[in-house]
């Protein structure tokens, strides 16, 4: 057999093998079904993601900040998602990421290289990357995984930054990884500005007993840390709640609104304290649960 038909011969068993790994298979293959035509969210908000994790574009007037980068594997389909949007990708300069996993990351080698923008994650996440790149996941996705890369500005708690007409106030909320974000900005549209909060990670999956014991947590101290960053925004003024994943402020379903004529879909002025009230209570719940202990 020639090298050339040995390597393919390879290469299609590797494909095959990540290809048995279900949480790959669910997470990273066919993606393209999971594809949202992008819509406006209110004033200069654009929701770009897919069905699974969210994009968000926020047209600053002098140029596009995209909240997270989207699920790796997934550039294209983002790529696609801002032109139908009416947007160029080009005009990205600044990708704020959510946290460090590899759902969140897609984008960001990519619009880097490409059209130079410029990447800002929170700082203990950039810190993982250097000391921890395992914490990253990306070894999940199998050959969609490039390496973990550093960033152009590490966010710090508290921290307020202007992106053209758009000042967003940032705060660390560690507990899903420890250098999740969570942003609080201004949105105008017209004669009314709501304030928009986005929270950038509540997965609990790395708060599991497994996982916890697994990186040397033997104290389970994340799921306080957790518990601290809830209360921490809680209380926070917010009238639009931008998901993080689709599921956490019904993204989908307040999109078909907003589609058959409800332009207020997503204005809730309850959807923020009532989600972050959800995880406090669901994450109490794991912490008393006999297998988690
Ligand atoms: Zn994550």
């Amino acid at each position: 057999m020639s090298e050339l038909r040995k390597n393919y011969e390879h290469f299609q068993e590797e494909k095959k093998r990540w290809a048995q790994i279900p949480l790959t298979r669910k997470y990273f293959l066919d993606q393209e079904s999971r594809y949202v035509h992008p819509f406006r969210i209110f004033g200069n908000v654009w929701y770009v993601g897919d069905s699974w994790v969210c994009v968000h574009l926020i047209d600053t007037g002098d140029g596009l900040l995209l909240l997270d980068g989207g699920n790796i594997g997934a550039t294209a389909m983002l790529v696609n998602a801002i032109w139908e949007a009416g947007f160029n990708p080009a005009d990205v300069r600044w990708m704020v990421l959510s946290h460090g996993h590899l759902d969140h990351i897609g984008g960001a080698v990519f619009f880097r290289k490409m059209f130079g923008t410029k990447l800002y994650l929170g700082e203990p996440d950039a810190r993982n990357y250097r000391e921890h790149p395992e914490l990253s996941l990306v070894q999940d996705s199998g050959s969609l995984g490039h390496d973990v890369f550093e960033v152009d500005h590490e966010i710090t708690d508290g921290e307020t930054i202007r992106f053209g007409n758009t000042e967003i106030q940032f705060f660390l909320v560690p507990g899903h990884t420890d250098g999740v974000i969570s942003a609080f900005f201004d949105v105008t549209d017209g004669e009314r500005t709501l304030r928009a909060g986005y929270y950038g990670g509540f997965g609990f999956n790395t708060l599991q007993k497994s996982y916890l014991d697994e990186i040397g947590d033997t104290e389970y101290e994340m799921r306080k840390t957790y518990l601290k960053s809830l209360e921490k925004v809680r209380n926070q003024h917010v009238d639009l709640f931008l998901g993080n994943h689709c599921v956490n402020n019904d993204t989908l379903g307040r999109a078909q609104r907003l589609r058959a004529g409800d332009n207020d879909a997503f204005i809730d002025g309850k959807a923020w304290g009532e989600y972050l009230d959800s995880k406090k209570k669901a994450l109490l719940e794991l912490m008393s649960d006999p297998n988690q202990v």
